[in-house]
């Protein structure tokens, strides 16, 4: 098989999983943060690139999809700097700043 179909095939997989993770993670977190941690790894496997605004919905350390009010909460803060959204993932702690940009386009970041 040539690379450009099993990265297909791979881009495939890895939307199925993250649909699943999306769906268990009210029922199952455990199973949720399986299915994340294998589209992550199919990603990595496969060199296909994960979007960004779909990888923020994840906790890259601990797997878990990041729901506000469920396993995730989100703080705007405004400072000097900029506006700032602040995800911290209430299973692992793990903390991620996104800044946000006034001009229209949307958030913007790493
Ligand atoms: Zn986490």
């Amino acid at each position: 098989m040539d690379k450009r179909s099993v990265r297909s095939i791979a881009r495939e997989r890895i939307a199925i999983l993250l649909q699943l993770a999306d769906r268990e993670v009210r029922r199952d977190e455990r199973l949720a943060q399986r299915y994340v941690e294998l589209a992550f790894r199919i990603a990595a496997k496969a060199r296909v690139r994960i979007p960004r605004r779909v990888r923020r919905r994840f906790c890259r350390k601990c797997f878990t999809p990041l729901i506000p009010g469920l396993t995730a909460r989100v703080r705007v803060k405004r400072g000097c700097g900029g506006t700032r959204v602040v995800v911290t993932c209430l299973r692992c702690g793990y903390v991620r700043r996104y800044p946000v940009l006034k001009k229209r386009g949307g958030p913007a970041g790493t």
